[in-house]
């Protein structure tokens, strides 16, 4: 190992254990022992995990999208249907000395020796990725009262398809949105929050005519933009999105569209650019629903390259499945393009088609885990040293925090209005007395909160307080009525 590695090897010692001290990431089942596979979030997660949610939803909603709701448990037939029975799963060997399992990535070599023991590793079948459960008591047929928890939200979007053409006024093109729980049997899940076996996935379901996926209307916006791509069969290199649409790259403008949405949206929460990149799946790595899926990937310090977003062209895979299989119609009269002369009545010709699903597929532990390593940083402040978790405003645990300066009731009780009123004006605040002063900038800046209120003699006499930021430690004088426009104003 290179005193570099060391230096890494440390640093990430130390963000797992600031996420663990400060309430970010708890072993879930922690005081039995733990089980692989499985975090709760602590106070502080759980507000990051809701910052990074509530940007996405508002994200997709500002491309017109609605949000739906749907189970978490599904029957047999469901998953029958999707393919998801058949083809869900990952190959595994198992050491033939210590007995551990490992998951075989797609389309790369089994590994000779066992990474636990150094012992030789076997085949040991394919095993499928989804929970099975038993819904309601079992009455005759056992596969009657078989469930299954779902390993992506997007089957409940599919299901409803009809309903949501209806609701979206029998029109194409349109997209639906699910935040949720996703849960899959991993294998060998070692890696924190990157391989779980119960996680959240964000998924947008975007339906549209196929004779319309070069054709969409947001495309101009997002052409130019320069993107790294690594494709399947290609070198890997910088390009604008408008190129690798038109050079073939990528597929089709609808793929490219979404693809720089993803981008876009991973920049906006302070995914940094430079640890991003756009690859495109092998052949026998894709997903058996998948005619083309390109992964955005993030450069970690520990795991190198990781997948955290998979955009992928379903095509018409699901809604012909399910079609086929339950008999409902999931076709779309759509207006048949004009071919040539002699359609003087084509602008009326009414085509059917069965539309064609593009899906952005977020999943958000692993964003969060991104995000917790890139903001990251420590720093020499004079003697001392300072952890800094540097999240962008919008979405930090916590906006600010309110500190008297000094330990005296006529302090905290003035410090306690001021968190008072921002609590009011639903600002995220804390309140803090406990500790010097330093101490209590430490650990916010540890948290990764932008700001910090102080009131001290001077607040007493003239209602001004000091703000101090997070990432250049400059301070403020601010009057007390204006504290919440300056916080809102410095997002
Ligand atoms: P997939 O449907 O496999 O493309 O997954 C979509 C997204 O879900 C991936 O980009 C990951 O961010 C996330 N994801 C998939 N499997 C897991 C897992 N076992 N643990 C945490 N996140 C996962």
């Amino acid at each position: 190992m290179t005193s570099a590695d060391r230096g890494k090897e440390a640093r990430k010692d130390e963000i797992a254990e600031l996420a663990r001290r400060r309430g970010f990431l708890w072993l879930a089942f922690e005081i039995y022992g733990g089980a692989a596979g499985f975090y709760d979030y602590g106070p502080l997660g759980a507000l990051l995990k809701r910052r990074v949610e509530e940007a996405w939803r508002d994200f997709y909603s500002r491309e017109g999208f609605y949000e739906v709701e749907t189970t978490n448990i599904a029957p047999r037939e469901i998953f029958e249907a999707s393919g998801h029975l058949e083809s869900f799963t990952d190959r595994a060997v198992v050491c033939k000395h210590c007995k551990s399992f490992f998951r075989v990535v797609k389309g790369v070599d089994v590994s000779e020796k066992c990474p636990e023991c150094g012992g030789e590793l076997e085949a040991a079948g394919e095993f499928n990725l989804m929970f099975q459960t038993r819904i309601g008591v079992p009455k005759g047929a056992l596969k009657k009262s078989e469930g299954y928890l779902r390993p992506e939200t997007a089957q409940g979007i599919f299901l409803n398809f009809q309903r949501l053409l209806r609701f979206n006024r029998d029109k194409l093109p349109f997209g639906v949105i699910q935040i949720g729980k996703a849960y899959r049997n991993e294998i060998s899940p070692r890696k924190s929050l990157i391989r779980l076996r119960e996680f959240t996935m964000a998924e947008a379901e975007v339906f549209v005519d196929p004779q319309e996926k070069n054709n969409h209307p947001g495309f101009e916006d997002v052409k130019d933009r320069k993107l790294r791509f690594v494709p399947s069969d290609g070198e890997e290199g910088e390009k604008s999105v408008g190129e690798a649409v038109r050079s073939g790259i990528i597929a089709n403008e609808y793929l490219g569209y979404h693809i720089a949405k993803v981008e876009e949206f991973l920049d906006g929460i302070g995914i940094p650019e430079d640890r991003m990149r756009f690859r495109q799946h092998h052949q026998e790595e894709m997903a058996h629903y998948a005619r083309d899926c390109w992964d955005a990937e993030f450069l970690s310090d520990r795991y190198g390259w990781m997948e955290i977003v998979g955009v992928a062209d379903r095509g018409d895979y699901d809604l012909s499945t399910h079609a086929s299989h339950s008999n409902v119609d999931m076709g779309v009269h759509v207006q048949a393009s004009a071919q040539g002369e002699g359609q003087a009545e084509a602008g009326k010709a009414k085509a059917k088609i069965i539309p064609h699903v593009i899906e952005p597929s977020y999943g958000i532990d692993r964003i969060i885990y991104a995000l917790l390593e890139s903001s990251f940083y420590e720093e020499q402040v004079g003697k001392e040293k300072r952890n800094v978790l540097r999240f962008k405003s919008e979405i930090a645990p916590l906006k600010a925090a309110v500190f008297p300066l000094l330990n005296r009731d006529k302090l905290k009780i003035k410090a306690r209005e001021v968190f008072q009123k921002l609590r009011d004006a639903s600002i995220f605040v804390e309140y803090d007395d406990s500790g010097s002063i330093g101490r209590r900038y430490r650990r916010q800046d540890e948290i990764g909160t932008p700001y910090c209120i102080t009131i001290d003699y001077e607040t007493l006499e003239d209602d001004t307080v000091t703000i101090r930021e997070r990432d250049t430690m400059e301070q403020v004088r601010v009057a007390i009525a204006e504290v919440k426009d300056v916080l809102l104003k410095r997002e």
